[in-house]
């Protein structure tokens, strides 16, 4: 498979290990050079196992610190009078199955969508990616055939990607068919030869940042992907959008609302987006919402009708008395990226530092978003990972960011850099630096 993301790996070391003092690529070290280098790595390897480290970065959790930025939130509603919203419904009760409107405003300021397109509902967008998926698959969507009653359903996964898309499909039986994020955006050739079979239904996407490339998609990409005119009618694109104001600083990736570029070919019940302010305010206690065209939203809402009586709409008050519009998530995201920042210069620091220029590994500089994906050149991921768990150092699994779990060029390894602070993050890429020249030295010899 091609690798064209736009990885580093060449970038000189500002800091050299004792025995380089000229930097060579790894393949063109002598014998004795990848002696010397076998032995600082076991050495070094040694000396991190024996501190006994305890470090968790399987996962892209906000840091405490980034929890305690929406604490004012607690303080919002003090009693029942605060519970109306601005069209007066008593958010403590039933009703309002797709959401309080003044919540389904607030993100369609954020998405740029009419508020008529977006559904407010609970803590979580992957439950409401599940459901929808489900949906398809029991009752059908768009007039066709549920899923189910259907013969081979596919969907295209975009790799690496997020375990728990895979995950979904896997519960549901759909096969997943892989196509290779390169450094724009999936691979669209692929992406257009695949959607003329009329059993690939839809596509997992996170246009922004994507987990864990940190990636986001061109305009160009983007443009190909409203153009698509999938051979099944019942082709649903997952657009996740979990990251779409995640920038660490002023000089984020641009937003594409794929919306607007959908509408130019009458094309928008191709998508249907999911956000949430899981990264905003609290995973697992933030507002998710869908948007979607006029007929998806019906069609969701109708199924909505026999699933629940009405969303948590106090926690949807909270975001709106907090939040009141788009710009000001926008700016409390700002301190986020503060908190964020300095921590993936951390890794890319080291990684620069202890990789550079030996051609060994690749990896990702995003500008927003939780991840940056490292792919291993030189020796197997799943040895790595390996390596520093049993140094104290537990990673997502290697392999999780392909289907099925299982990484064909076993290369790719997702580092979430957001929980712990600089000081174990640096020892964490540290010590993933050296589980690297290691497994090199040991596979390459
Ligand atoms: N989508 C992507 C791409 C994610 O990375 C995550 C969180 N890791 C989620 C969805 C989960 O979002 P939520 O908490 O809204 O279910």
């Amino acid at each position: 498979m091609p690798c064209l993301v736009p990885y580093s790996s060449n970038a000189l070391p500002s800091a050299l290990p004792s025995i380089y003092t000229i930097m060579k690529k790894y393949i063109n070290f002598t014998n004795e050079e990848k002696l010397a280098f076998k032995r600082e790595a076991n050495e070094r390897y040694d000396e991190f196992k024996a501190r006994g480290l305890c470090i968790n970065m399987a996962r892209g959790n906000p840091s405490k610190a980034q929890l305690a930025l929406s604490e004012d939130i607690f303080a919002v509603l003090k009693s029942g009078e605060d519970c109306f919203d601005s069209t007066g419904l008593d958010c403590r009760g039933y009703g309002t199955l797709a959401g309080s409107t003044d919540c389904r405003k607030l993100f369609a300021d954020v998405l740029g969508v009419p508020f008529e397109n977006v559904i407010a509902c609970g803590s979580s967008s992957l439950n409401l990616m599940f459901d929808f998926i489900s949906q398809c698959m029991t009752i059908g969507i768009g007039g066709c055939e549920p899923w189910m009653k259907q013969k081979n359903v596919k969907f295209i996964a975009i790799v690496p990607g997020y375990d728990r898309h895979f995950g979904i499909a896997k519960h549901f039986g759909i096969e997943l068919v892989s196509v290779p994020m390169l450094s724009d955006g999936p691979d669209m050739d692929m992406i257009e030869e695949l959607i003329k079979d009329d059993s690939v239904k839809g596509m997992f996407c996170v246009p922004k940042y994507q987990n864990p490339t940190g990636i986001t998609f061109s305009e160009a990409v983007i443009e190909r992907m409203a153009k698509m005119e999938p051979a099944a009618k019942d082709f649903r694109a997952i657009w996740d959008n979990a990251y779409i104001i995640h920038d660490f600083d002023n000089d984020g990736d641009p937003t594409y609302n794929i919306f607007d570029y959908a509408k130019k070919y009458g094309h928008e019940d191709n998508f249907v987006e999911f956000a949430s302010t899981s990264k905003i305010t609290f995973p697992g206690a933030g507002v998710a919402v869908i948007a979607a065209s006029d007929s998806n939203v019906k069609e969701i809402l109708a199924r909505m009708t026999y699933q629940i009586i009405s969303y948590d709409k106090i926690n949807q008050l909270r975001h709106v008395k907090y939040f009141s519009n788009g710009k000001n998530m926008i700016a409390h995201m700002k301190k986020h990226g503060e908190l964020l920042k300095p921590k993936f210069d951390a890794v890319a620091r080291i990684f620069d530092r202890e990789l550079g220029g030996l051609g060994i590994a690749e990896w990702t500089n995003p500008k927003g978003g939780y991840f940056i994906s490292l792919n291993v050149t030189a020796a197997s991921a799943k040895k790595v990972g390996q390596l520093c768990k049993d140094a104290g150092l537990t990673l997502t699994n290697v392999g999780a960011t392909y289907p099925g779990g299982i990484d064909p060029e076993d290369k790719n390894i997702r580092i979430a850099p957001s929980f712990p602070p600089v000081e174990e993050l640096e020892l964490s890429a540290e010590l993933l630096c050296i589980a690297i020249k290691k497994a090199v030295a040991e596979e390459n010899l």
